[in-house]
């Protein structure tokens, strides 16, 4: 099953035990609009580079659609539908009011340089900033993009529509950005680590982690259970892993990725690990914090961890989810495991639209709020219904987007 077959049947599953009409799902599995664009720019030695661009606005039944830009060469139209679909169900399990966006180019980011960076951002908005907009769908970061990329999309957004801060999330601080948002993705798969472990009646404190990406994700996520007392044993990115029995030191870590151009890999007092060995250590959590389809039947039957929490999007393929629901691994979905990042965005909108700024002990404590409340009712739905929690975040998410676009009316 590829991704997009994989996101409708985790639909349909959930459909079914709802009763919900053909002519609802294919109402709400239908994306509002898709557009896909060609970005022509010049690259640093005068040549043209010619790149594809997507934003698939998904549904806006329960407010303006919000969604990542991905920037990374396994973007298509196929995965931008799917990531926005997923928007939507995640905006509804957290209960904020927005639908669901997702939008991406395919490039890799690695082969260009800041200038070129900056240009493709630029000439990107130049082609979307109509469909976009506070009111409208408010881009965020994702795989390949940070606060620096967001700045430079506000910009150009702001040259046509004029000083409007709240069009788009994930800002630098000077820019009208949230505290707490750059680390809220990593905080929220945290808090629901400690919210699932609190009802396996586990402690996260000495627990062992395995982690795949270290980029925003998966830093914050690391920081975080370090903190916490967990041992991250195993972490790693594009270029490879590093595995230690006895825990990695996280702040060493991130000085050596960050002062090394190949990234974890190297990194001293640890052995090194590939990114498929380390989905099958011997460990009490596995967390994908990458790429999305990492988990296949193959891996699945070889999973050690007892919870899988999902800090990517879509990391499991379907065939697989089975499987570790048979085995009684215990999946945090990422429709609930990553939505710390946009809860976080919608607080910096919040702030950019009353133009009034959180500290960051409100933006972590309404945080935590929303992430535990959200684990209990998925977790209270699961044990009601005898589903996994994927399937009771998707009743809780089309439940909220069924509602509102019947109340709504066509
Ligand atoms: P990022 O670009 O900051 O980091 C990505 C990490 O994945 C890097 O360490 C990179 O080296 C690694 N990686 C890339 N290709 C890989 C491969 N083939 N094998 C192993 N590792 C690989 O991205 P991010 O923002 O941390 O996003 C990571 C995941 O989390 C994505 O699935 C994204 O959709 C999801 N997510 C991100 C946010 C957010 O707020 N940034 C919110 C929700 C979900």
């Amino acid at each position: 099953m590829n991704a997009v077959e994989a996101a409708r049947w985790y639909f349909n599953q959930a459909a079914d035990l709802m009763g919900l009409s053909q002519n609802m799902r294919r109402l709400m599995l239908t994306p509002k609009r898709e557009v896909k664009v060609q970005i022509a720019m010049e690259m640093d030695n005068g040549e043209i580079g010619t790149f594809l661009g997507y934003r698939v606005q998904h549904d806006d039944a329960r407010g303006p659609m919000k969604g990542g830009l991905r920037f990374h060469p396994e973007v298509d139209a196929d995965e931008v539908v799917t990531l926005a679909q997923l928007m939507t169900w995640k905006t509804a399990v957290v209960n904020i009011p927005y639908g669901g966006a997702k939008g991406g180019i395919a490039v890799d980011i690695n082969l260009l340089s800041r200038g070129e960076l900056e240009r493709i951002t630029r000439r990107f908005i130049d082609n979307i900033h109509d469909m976009i907009g506070p009111d409208k769908d408010i881009p965020a970061p994702d795989m390949g993009t940070n606060a620096q990329v967001m700045a430079w999309a506000v910009n150009q957004y702001e040259k046509y529509h004029g000083f409007s801060p709240a069009c788009i999330t994930g800002k630098p601080l000077e820019l009208h950005g949230s505290q707490g948002r750059e680390e809220a993705t990593g905080r929220g798969v945290v808090i629901v680590t400690e919210a699932v472990l609190n009802k396996l009646v586990k402690p996260l404190a000495g627990s062992r982690v395995a982690l795949q990406g270290f980029g925003n994700v998966g830093s914050f996520a690391a920081r975080f259970l370090h903190e916490a007392g967990a041992k991250v044993v195993a972490i790693s990115d594009v270029a490879g892993g590093v595995y230690n029995p006895e825990g990695l030191d996280i702040a060493a870590l991130s000085r050596w990725s960050s002062e090394h151009k190949q990234g974890v890999t190297g990194f001293p007092g640890a052995d090194s690990i590939t990114n498929d060995a380390l989905l099958r250590c011997d460990v009490d959590l596995l967390i994908p914090a990458a790429l999305g389809g990492v988990i296949t039947e193959e891996v699945a039957k070889d999973i050690r961890a007892r919870v899988v929490i999902e800090a990517a999007n879509n990391p499991t393929r379907a065939e697989a989810d089975e499987i570790l629901h048979k085995r009684n691994i215990v999946v945090v979905p990422d429709i609930l495991a990553n939505a710390g990042g946009v809860t976080v965005s919608y607080f910096e909108w919040v702030q950019n639209r009353q133009h009034f700024n959180w500290d960051l002990a409100r933006v972590r404590k309404e945080l935590d709020r929303v992430m535990v409340d959200s684990f209990d009712r998925v977790w209270n739905i699961a044990q009601e219904k005898h589903v996994s929690l994927r399937t009771a975040a998707y009743i809780i998410g089309i439940g909220r987007v069924g509602r509102a676009t019947v109340l709504g009316g066509i």
